[in-house]
């Protein structure tokens, strides 16, 4: 495929392309080109001139352009989750619900948009000032690959409803989706210009959309260390800057649960997308006297679950994206043996068999008897590896789950509506569930608090970041 410069297709400037491999078994896929910086100028001059007649347009025009984007999204559903499962790895169900995902973000913030006006301001008995609300201008967008549909979405709608125009960069293991979502937008209407994606590494491409002056704002999703220096660079440009990093969300099962619904949820919320979810449940606390139970029916329910590769019918759990995520992983749990950090109950391996040979699959694994040192609990997890540590109460969990540099999600499974509420507000995190996990709808604001980010995305919260306000005061 070729990248979107300027409302055209285009190859790099370096004329290289690189390849994208389907992870389950390591077949071509396609190629994509191999942007650096001066695709990125490109970009952001055309993403600058492409200013003078989108942020111009009424929020109303630009929502009708995002609304028809989701209608040809919601049209092109499958073949845009067969390229999601092939280039990402997720089962083909899993890919088709996050598409259906981007299109319902686009349709939330179509819906919005006619409400976006300026408004005016009593200040005085028979006095009004104005608040305008004026876009930033160009915006830069840095994805990672585990949500590549979604986290598109969280950063395209609002910016451009607003009115702002985007440099965009995927993943470089998957481009693919990205790239057909924007030929979808294209198609709805956007100016020339509006949405540029650029593909590549990141320490060229990404590194020249957080550099350049015209780019004024940046949205970054990705680890907490490439967030640390994207916010150190954008410092010196004093640019707006949201930061959605990553994670070590706690999931606190109590004595009261229905034990078969916190296995489920616990399965779903750590599995689901083999574990590489920014909210996945990454450490588990069990109140004491049911965490035999739970462990014993979350072991049977977690050897139950089919790997393979996402386009099987029936399969739960495709490969992990790439080599370099299960490499970590791999070290994760190696560490976890030789220091005795934990027990490993099931899992632990990489799957035998000639069709996982190619692949970057890794079983689903159970760690508990987890020390509370180990990296499982220190470090992001991000793959199919759970640990599970056993707590006396709910002073206990709260304490242990807030014992963390993370806070990004939490969740609490009970059916007190006291022991709910007592976790919901003393958790350290930008939200907290009951009884779920993982669920994100646009109309709520998402994002983290301490090292998992700054800022937030969804929610009517997502739309001022991409504003600047402008207040009038007038005296005649
Ligand atoms: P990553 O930080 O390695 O990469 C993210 C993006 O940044 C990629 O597009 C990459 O090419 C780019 N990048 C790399 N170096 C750069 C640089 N110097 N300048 C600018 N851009 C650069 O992260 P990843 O491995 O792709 O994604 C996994 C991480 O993302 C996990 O930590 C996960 O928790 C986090 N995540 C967070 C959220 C959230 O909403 N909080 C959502 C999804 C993923």
């Amino acid at each position: 495929m070729k990248m979107l410069i300027d409302g055209e297709w285009a190859e790099a400037a370096s004329g290289e392309t690189y390849e994208v491999r389907d992870p389950a078994n390591g077949k071509l896929l396609d190629t994509a080109p191999l942007g650096d910086a001066r695709d990125v100028k490109r970009a952001a001059d055309s993403a600058h001139e492409a200013l003078k007649k989108w942020s111009t347009m009424t929020a109303r025009d630009r929502g009708k352009i995002l609304f028809k984007a989701a209608q040809h999204v919601r049209e092109g559903q499958t073949d845009l989750a067969i390229t999601l499962t092939r280039e990402q790895g997720k089962p083909f169900k899993e890919a088709r619900d996050e598409i259906q995902g981007f299109a319902n973000i686009l349709e939330y913030y179509a819906g919005i948009s006619a409400a976006l006006e300026d408004s005016l301001v009593p200040v005085a008995h028979g006095k009004y000032g104005a608040v305008l609300k004026r876009p930033i201008g160009v915006c830069g967008a840095i994805i990672p690959w585990n949500v590549p549909a979604i986290i598109m979405g969280w950063k395209v709608g609002p910016a451009l409803v607003t009115g702002n125009t985007l440099v965009l960069k995927p993943s470089t293991t998957t481009p693919l989706t990205n790239l057909a979502l924007a030929s979808m937008l294209n198609d709805a209407g956007l100016p020339k210009g509006t949405m540029n994606i650029v593909t590549g590494p990141g320490d060229s491409v990404g590194e020249e959309i957080v550099r350049n002056p015209i780019i004024k704002k940046i949205s970054f999703t990705g680890s907490i260390a490439t967030g640390k220096h994207v916010l150190e660079v954008s410092a010196s440009a004093m640019k707006h800057v949201t930061l959605e990093l990553g994670g070590s969300d706690p999931m606190i099962v109590c004595d009261d649960v229905d034990i078969k619904k916190a296995v489920d949820g616990a399965v779903h919320g750590r599995f689901y997308n083999c574990g590489q979810t920014c909210t996945a449940v990454k450490r588990l606390f069990v109140f004491e006297s049911v965490a035999d139970q739970f462990i014993g029916q979350l072991k049977a329910r977690v050897e139950r679950l089919k790997i393979g590769n996402g386009m099987e019918e029936g399969v739960d759990m495709g490969p992990m994206n790439n080599e370099a995520q299960r490499n970590k992983i791999l070290k994760q749990v190696s560490t976890v043996r030789e220091n005795g950090e934990g027990t490993i109950i099931t899992g632990g391996a990489v799957p035998e068999g000639e069709k996982y040979s190619s692949g970057y699959f890794y079983m689903p694994t159970l760690v508990t008897d987890v020390q509370k040192d180990s990296v499982l609990l220190n470090e992001e997890v991000f793959g199919p590896v759970l640990p599970i540590v056993r707590v006396k109460d709910l002073d206990g969990a709260i304490e242990r789950a807030n014992d963390s540099k993370f806070g990004l999600g939490s969740s609490i499974w009970t059916r007190s509506l006291e022991r709910a509420s007592i976790a919901s507000t003393r958790l350290d995190s930008g939200i907290t569930w009951i009884n779920q996990h993982v669920k994100l709808p646009p109309e709520m604001p998402f994002g983290g608090v301490k090292e998992s980010g700054i800022g937030r995305e969804n929610g009517l919260e997502s739309i001022d970041a991409y504003y600047e306000l402008k207040s009038i005061l007038v005296n005649l």
